[in-house]
C-alpha cells in the first residue's frame, strides 16, 4: 500500500442512514414512522423512551404516558 499523503485521511465507509427501516409495507399500505412537524415528511424523529427528537432541526416532543403540560 502506498504511503498516504499528509493531510489526507484514508476513506472509511460510513453506515447508511437506514431510512428505509422507517417504512414498513403491509400489503398495499405503507406505515411510516413519525416524521418531523417542522421539517415535514421524509425527516423522521428519533424515538427515545419518553420523547421524540428531530436531529435536523432539534425539535423534541415528550411522549410520556402522563403528559403534564
Ligand atoms: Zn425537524
Amino acid at each position: 500500500m502506498p504511503k498516504e499523503k499528509k493531510g489526507k485521511k484514508p476513506h472509511k465507509n460510513k453506515p447508511t442512514s437506514r431510512k428505509y427501516a422507517k417504512y414498513q409495507v403491509h400489503g398495499d399500505s405503507i406505515t411510516r414512522a413519525r416524521s418531523c412537524p417542522r421539517c415535514g415528511p421524509g425527516v423522521f424523529l428519533m424515538v427515545a423512551k419518553d420523547r421524540v427528537y428531530c436531529g435536523k432541526c432539534h425539535y423534541s416532543e415528550f411522549t410520556g404516558k402522563d403528559n403534564k403540560t
